[in-house]
C-alpha cells in the first residue's frame, strides 16, 4: 500500500541530513560540554556551531538563543519567565482563543494563580484584530504572546504589527514560531519580537529538541534550574546530538525555504481546488491568503472528520482532524469553534498538512479517494438527506458520538 503523509503539522520527518548530524553525538563524541578535558571538544564545538545555526535562523546572536527540550518548554519558559521577573509591575498577559495548549494551558494556568488574563478573539477567517489588541492593553499588561501561525489552520498573524505595538507601549512580546519555522522567515529585528520559540521536530529534526530566541536585555526566571548551562537560563546537561540536529535543520531551512514553501503553496492550492471541485458542501477553514504554505484545513458537512481520517488511513494516507473523538465525548476543536464555525462543520474537519516530500501524485491520489469516501458517508447521513433531499438507505447516524 501507497504510504502517503500529509500530517506535517504534527510532526516531520526527520531529514537524512539532519540524521547524519546527529550521529556522532550517540556514539564516539558522547563527552559533556561542559567537561574540560578531550571528550567535551567535539560536543562544546557540535553545540556552539548549532546555536549560530539556529540564530540565523531568527536573524539574530547566538548568545540570544536558549536551547530547549521542545515547544512546549519554550512556550512555559517565554510566558512564566516573564510573568515571574515581571509580576511587580503588572500581573495582566494578552494571549489569543486559538493557541496551541502549549500557550493556552500555560496562560489558563496563570490565571488561576493570580494572573489576569486576556484571549483575544478571532473572526471567521481566525484573524485577531490589532484593533481588539490595542484595547485589551492596560497600565498592568507586562506580556503579549501571540502565535506566529496557527498549527490547525495555518492562518499567520500580523507578528510585525503586534511587535510594533508592543514595542511602543514597552511590553514583552512572545510568539509562538513553532509553525513557522522553516516555512516563512522569522527575522526577530524586523518582527520586533522579544521571545520566539521554535521546536525541532515540527522542522525535520528529531522530538526532544527545541529553541527559544531571547532578546538581549530580558531578564526571564528559568523554569529549570540546575547547572550554568544555556548562560544559568536552563539547567540541564545539553542534548548535543539533539541540538546539533536542530542546528542542522535551521541551516536547511534557510537554504530551502523559498524553493520549498512555493512548492508547498502550489500543492496546497492544488489539492484545495482539486476537493472543492469534487466534493459538495465543503468549505475552507482558515485564511485565504494569510495562511501557511503547506496547510490545509477543510471541512465536510454532513460526515466526521474522524470517519474520514479512519478512512483516508485504511487507504495509506496520513491526515488530521481538529476535533477529537476521545472517551465518548467529543470535543471540538478551540480552533474552530473560536472561529465561529457551528460544531456540525467542525466536525467534519480535516487538516491536512504538506511537507518536503510529498509530490503532486501525492495530492492527486487523495483528491482521486476522497470524494467517493464522503460520498459514501454522507448517503449513510439522515441530516445530509434533509438537506440535498437525496436517500439515505440507513436511519441513524453515523456519526452520533456526541453522548
Ligand atoms: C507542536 C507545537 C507546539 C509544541 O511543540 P512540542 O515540541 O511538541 O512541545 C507548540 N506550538 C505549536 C504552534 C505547535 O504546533
Amino acid at each position: 500500500m501507497k504510504k502517503i503523509y500529509l500530517d506535517h503539522n504534527a510532526t516531520t520527518p526527520i531529514h537524512p541530513d539532519v540524521y547524519a548530524a546527529m550521529l556522532p553525538f550517540l556514539k564516539e563524541d558522547f563527552g559533556n560540554p561542559s567537561s574540560v578535558h578531550w571528550a567535551a571538544r567535539n560536543p562544546r564545538k557540535a553545540v556552539d556551531e548549532a546555536r549560530e545555526q539556529v540564530a540565523h535562523l531568527f536573524n539574530c546572536d547566538a548568545s540570544e538563543i536558549i536551547f530547549t527540550s521542545c515547544g512546549s518548554e519554550g512556550d512555559n519558559l517565554a510566558i512564566k519567565g516573564i510573568v515571574e521577573s515581571k509580576k511587580d509591575k503588572g500581573n495582566h498577559i494578552i494571549t489569543t482563543k486559538v493557541e496551541h495548549p502549549a500557550v493556552l494551558n500555560t496562560c489558563k494556568y496563570l490565571a488561576k494563580t493570580g494572573f489576569d488574563v486576556t484571549f483575544l478573539d478571532v473572526d471567521s477567517y481566525g484573524m485577531i484584530d490589532i484593533e481588539e489588541l490595542k484595547k485589551a492593553i492596560t497600565a498592568k499588561t507586562i506580556l503579549i504572546s501571540i502565535m506566529y501561525a496557527n498549527n490547525e489552520t495555518g492562518v499567520v498573524f500580523p507578528i510585525e504589527e503586534i511587535g510594533r505595538l508592543a514595542k511602543e507601549r514597552n511590553i514583552i512580546f512572545n510568539t509562538d514560531a513553532v509553525q513557522a519555522a522553516g516555512k516563512i522567515p522569522i527575522d526577530v529585528k524586523k518582527l520586533n519580537v522579544d521571545i520566539a520559540v521554535i521546536s525541532g521536530h515540527k522542522l525535520y529534526a528529531p522530538k526532544g529538541v527545541g529553541a527559544a530566541y531571547v532578546k538581549r536585555g530580558v531578564r526571564l526566571i528559568p523554569l529549570i534550574h540546575g547547572g550554568h548551562q544555556e548562560r544559568n537560563r536552563r539547567g540541564g546537561t545539553e542534548n548535543v546530538a539533539g541540538i546539533a540536529a536542530l542546528g542542522k535543520a535551521c541551516e536547511i531551512a534557510m537554504q530551502d525555504m523559498k524553493e520549498e514553501s512555493e512548492k508547498l503553496t502550489i500543492l496546497r492550492d492544488r489539492l484545495q481546488k482539486g476537493l472543492a471541485e469534487k466534493i459538495p458542501y465543503t468549505k475552507l477553514n482558515g485564511h485565504p491568503e494569510k495562511r501557511l504554505p503547506n496547510t490545509l484545513n477543510m471541512s465536510f458537512e454532513f460526515v466526521e472528520g474522524e470517519s474520514i481520517l479512519l478512512n483516508l488511513d485504511m487507504k495509506g494516507i496520513a491526515a488530521s482532524s481538529g476535533s477529537a473523538c476521545t472517551s465518548g465525548s467529543l470535543e471540538p476543536s478551540h480552533v474552530l469553534v473560536a472561529m465561529g464555525i457551528t460544531h456540525e462543520v467542525s466536525h467534519g474537519s480535516v487538516r491536512f498538512s504538506m511537507g518536503r516530500d510529498n509530490t503532486v501524485e501525492d495530492i492527486d491520489y487523495v483528491i482521486e479517494v476522497l470524494p467517493a469516501m464522503v460520498e459514501r458517508m454522507r448517503s449513510m447521513s439522515p441530516l445530509y438527506e434533509a438537506k440535498t433531499g437525496k436517500a439515505a438507505n440507513v436511519s441513524f447516524s453515523s456519526s452520533d458520538c456526541s453522548h
